[in-house]
């Protein structure tokens, strides 16, 4: 299955399986962010960078002028729906106003924030006394005094 991958995609640093490929204008939002070593390679060795064609294009203005949408797409959120009709890749985003042109152009795509992926435990502390939960260890609530005791952990969102 070939992919198109978008810039939140692509920094979460996950590995997708099959071919992948991105536009120039993610690229370029990818160096604004700073590139670690890992997103480098994934870049050098695994993602396409592609340009979609006229048609494409004028496909996704079309659509996107119909439903509202194209205000809320930049340039580069253009190029990702015109380059996924061009390759008949399925979209990989989070963004809503992708996702529903997706669906006016019968595009397949699918969220980024799978559980299990994206998600890290982290654990809180709870007092026994106001209730309040910490997210650092205390001897003593800072609020009340009273003694706090281990909660249970939480679900943390990774970095869009
Ligand atoms: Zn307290």
């Amino acid at each position: 299955m070939k992919r198109v991958l978008d810039a939140s995609a692509l920094l979460t640093g996950r590995q997708f399986p099959g071919e992948l490929a991105t536009v120039p204008g993610v690229l370029r939002e990818l160096h604004r962010h700073g590139l670690t070593p890992q997103l480098e390679a994934i870049l050098d060795t695994q993602v396409r960078v592609l340009s979609p064609g006229d048609e494409a294009r004028e496909r996704v203005r079309a659509a996107s002028e119909s439903t509202g949408d194209a205000h809320r797409l930049s340039p580069t959120d253009r190029d990702l729906l015109a380059l996924a009709l061009d390759l008949g890749a399925t979209l990989v985003t989070d963004d809503y106003s992708i996702q529903n042109l997706c669906r006016t152009l019968d595009l397949p795509y699918e969220p980024i924030l799978t559980p299990g992926i994206k998600e890290a435990w982290t654990w809180t502390y709870r007092c026994t006394g106001c209730g309040r939960t910490w997210p650092e260890w205390h001897e003593e609530c800072p609020t009340c005094g009273s003694p706090l005791k281990t909660a249970r952990p939480r679900v943390t969102r990774g970095r869009r």
